[in-house]
């Protein structure tokens, strides 16, 4: 992620329900692989997926790639990913609990911020991804995914303080990891979120 959180707050690009048919993992897969809906599709080295269970409880929801991300085709691989596997290590949870996938599947050229008709093109992918995972519990990483989820343009900080819906599934917002390494001292909020999001998984089992 490239900007800090606290900038100015566009118009939320939000993510409308579809009314086109759910393709199956490996056509979805096939789809984000050969995507050519926007402008990004030009400057990507490849499209990042996501990684992880497809059969998880719990799904992670980031912004999009960023320079390591676009070089490997995985999300979450730099500095941020390690410290989001620690987070997830302190609640329990390993590589095969979760599934991990950000709103764009291609970089933004220099990790500038997503662009409001880049979410839109990309959204159906999200969409279907989760309606695949169908996960006890949705995590949103950062204003990007909460906004575009949640069809709101609220700050995380008043965001994250409530257990929110998305299509009937609970859905936390916390912090990007990104932002906290860039702001050690939000950590122990986001300890706090993982505490919640470990609780409704306990209470979902
Ligand atoms: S960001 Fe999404 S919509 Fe744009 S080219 Fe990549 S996969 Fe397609």
């Amino acid at each position: 992620m490239s900007v800090a959180e606290m900038e100015a707050v566009p118009t939320p690009a939000v993510i409308e329900p579809t009314t086109t048919a759910l393709p199956d993992w490996a056509d979805l897969q096939r789809q984000v692989a050969s995507c050519t809906a926007c402008g990004l599709c030009q400057t990507r080295t490849q499209t990042v997926f996501g990684k992880g269970n497809p059969r998880a409880r719990l799904m992670l929801v980031g912004e999009a790639p960023g320079a390591e991300e676009d070089k490997l085709g995985l999300p979450f691989v730099g500095k941020a990913g390690q410290l989001l596997d620690n987070m997830l290590a302190a609640i329990g949870l390993g590589q095969d609990d979760v599934f991990i996938a950000n709103v764009l599947k291609c970089r933004p050229p220099g990790n500038r911020n997503p662009a409001a008709d880049e979410i839109a093109a990309c959204a159906d992918y999200l969409r279907w991804q989760i309606a695949h995972v169908q996960p006890d519990v949705l995590v949103t990483l950062g204003r990007f995914a909460a906004h575009a989820l949640l069809q709101s343009d609220a700050a995380i900080g008043v965001l994250r303080r409530e257990t929110h819906q998305y299509q009937g599934i609970p859905l936390f917002v916390t912090f990007h990891p990104a932002y906290l390494l860039r702001s050690p001292g939000e950590k122990a909020k986001a300890w706090q979120d993982l505490l919640a999001i470990r609780r409704a998984l306990a209470n979902k089992a």
